[in-house]
């Protein structure tokens, strides 16, 4: 039986996760650790599990004296605006967050970490393999989320070369879908909330910038797979990702269409925003050879919007 820890559990995915950690009969123990920044207590609120334990605390400072067999790092904003706006807390939740957590590690546990796509930066070939290096600046504003995910893979793959550590790393690409904040800032939520509650819906730039939307139920059964595999002889990160690359212009349209006709405005793009952005499957292909992502994104969008507008009519009634 495995006692198991998420840092990062009451957000957008680690809520998921969670659900799914709880699927398993091998968990005995799941502590969730989040300081609820960009998470929310409402996203685990339905949890009724015993096994289940939520302590409110910054990863990076978490008191414990357990240790763990596994532990799940996604104590991180993940939104541009979010961590744009605290550079220093989300370098600090992700680097200083991985070196507590490694000391919390039973001798032999498993440490898995979700990095992220942005580790390839504006990427200059498509779509980005992990072998790519990326195209990173280390002093551009969105540095501190990118270099931190990319320095902590550092941390944690030369631990993996000298002590052996079993390390689990993934790199989403653009995930959405229920759950997300409504005051998230990223595209697909942003469009929805804006377009339900009669605001024009931004699109940053031309439009013409395009990524490779994956729908929540998608990305979390790829990690769950990757993750939970007990023999692979995989050892890198892994993309994770719908590879169907789409423009933000078409997804705005297509929100504005399933709300019937919100206009859509033009704003100044946010500084270094990546052109493209799409997985090279080829390694999730062979390590989870029955993994693919089901949900379209006309699909996803539709679901997510369902959610949304569930979700705020229940507020308007509290
Ligand atoms: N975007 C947009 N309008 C918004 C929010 C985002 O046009 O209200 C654009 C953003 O400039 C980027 C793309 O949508 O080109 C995806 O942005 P998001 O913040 O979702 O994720 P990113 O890939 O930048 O981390």
């Amino acid at each position: 039986m495995k006692s198991v820890l998420i840092s990062g559990g009451a957000g957008f995915i680690g809520s998921h996760l969670c659900d799914r950690l709880l699927l398993r009969t091998d968990v005995q123990k799941l502590v969730v650790v989040d300081n609820l920044w960009t998470g929310l207590f409402a996203n685990i609120a339905h949890v009724r599990d015993p096994r289940f334990h939520f302590v409110k605390s910054d990863v990076e400072t978490l008191q414990s004296s357990e240790k763990f067999d596994e532990i799940y790092h996604l104590a991180s904003p993940a939104s541009p605006p979010w961590y744009m706006k605290e550079p220093q807390r989300t370098i600090s939740a992700n680097l200083l967050g991985a070196f507590r957590l490694l000391d919390l590690l039973k001798k032999g546990g498993r440490f898995c970490f979700t990095s992220t796509s942005e580790v390839y930066g504006d990427p200059l070939v498509s779509p980005q393999p992990e072998s790519y290096k990326g195209q990173v600046d280390c002093t551009g504003p969105r540095s501190s989320y990118d270099e931190s995910k990319r320095c902590t893979e550092s941390l944690l793959f030369e631990l993996q070369r000298t002590r052996g550590l079993d390390v689990r790393v993934v790199r989403p690409f653009n995930t959405y879908g229920p759950r997300t904040r409504p005051d998230d800032g990223r595209a697909v939520s942003n469009f929805i909330t804006q377009a339900l509650a009669g605001r024009p819906i931004t699109v940053f730039g031309d439009g013409m910038q395009s990524r490779s939307w994956g729908y929540i139920d998608d990305i979390v059964d790829g990690f769950a797979r990757y993750f939970w595999i007990e023999e692979t002889d995989y050892r890198g990160p892994l993309n994770v990702g719908n590879d169907r690359e789409i423009s933000v212009l078409e997804v705005a349209q297509y929100v504005s269409r399933l709300v019937g006709g919100a206009p859509i405005v033009f704003e100044p793009s946010p500084p270094q925003d990546p052109t493209n952005r799409r997985p090279d499957l080829t390694n999730a292909n062979y390590v989870m050879p029955d993994w693919s992502c089901k949900v379209s994104y006309e699909q996803g969008v539709a679901m997510t919007l369902d959610w949304f507008r569930k979700s705020m009519t229940a507020g308007a009634a509290e």
